[in-house]
């Protein structure tokens, strides 16, 4: 690993540490900025070696030092996640517009599965975020890819705000919404495999749980995280995976 890669690593594990924030704070209401980090328990507030992402983590032990109340393991593995998520970018792309392009989707994505998993809600605030910053680095790097944008995201909602109507409520309109900004970083058709192996990867999982009797038929199963999965699938893999599905269809 060069230099840059390092930077790049060390840029995913700060941006984790802010997702951690965001997706505590956002569903909320509360201030991204104020006030600073705090144990949530005792409310003391971290020193700036308790605040290094993953080794903070690591040397306190999972533990406040103040209260001893167990910080959740959610807070290094989302950190080293978005962190291992940019590198991949990188080798992807390159240091390119293109990367920081995905790179917004790449936090979308982390951030509202943390809602959904926590709180069952795929906040507004979160896709219009990343919806602005994708907008912006699509008309200074991408200008070429409005209309596969404008197709991807008119689609990608679309098709999910019929599948939550017939669904009557198993689908949620924070899916729809999600789905829409999905369409637009993948851009069409690209987003079709990201689609498919969300419901596929959901349906599995649902299926699964509901045969295990961890879950029943009623109970809500977020589908957020797999319209997260089937995304970056998609984005690493989506060219890759139309082409083999074309060669199988055509012969
Ligand atoms: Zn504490």
């Amino acid at each position: 690993m060069g230099w840059l890669e390092v930077f790049v690593f060390l840029l995913g594990l700060v941006g984790g540490s802010f997702l951690n924030v965001v997706a505590w704070r956002i569903p909320r209401r509360e201030s991204l900025v104020k006030p600073g980090s705090h144990c949530p328990e005792c409310g003391h507030p971290l020193g700036s070696l308790e605040l290094i992402p993953v080794a903070g983590f690591l040397w306190l032990r999972g533990r406040c030092r103040h209260c001893g109340a167990r910080i959740p393991p959610r807070y290094p593995l989302l950190e080293l996640a978005t962190a291992t998520l940019f590198l991949l970018l990188f080798w992807k792309f390159g240091p390119t517009g293109t990367a920081l392009f995905y790179a917004c989707l790449v936090l979308v994505l982390l951030a509202t599965t943390c809602t959904d998993l926590m709180v069952r809600l795929i906040p507004n605030r979160i896709l219009l975020a990343g919806l602005a910053a994708g907008l912006a680095l699509l008309a200074v790097f991408r200008p070429e890819s409005w209309l596969d944008a404008g197709i991807g995201l008119l689609v990608g909602g679309g098709l999910s705000l019929l599948a939550a109507e017939i669904s009557r409520g198993g689908l949620g309109y924070g899916d729809v919404k999600l789905s829409g900004v999905i369409g637009f970083f993948l851009g069409w058709p690209n987003e079709l495999a990201a689609l498919f192996l969300a419901v596929l990867s959901g349906a599995a999982v649902g299926l699964g749980l509901v045969l295990a009797g961890v879950k029943t038929r009623k109970d809500y199963i977020p589908f957020g995280p797999f319209l997260a999965l089937g995304a970056l699938i998609g984005l690493f893999w989506g060219q890759a995976l139309i082409h083999w599905y074309l060669s199988l269809v055509t012969g």
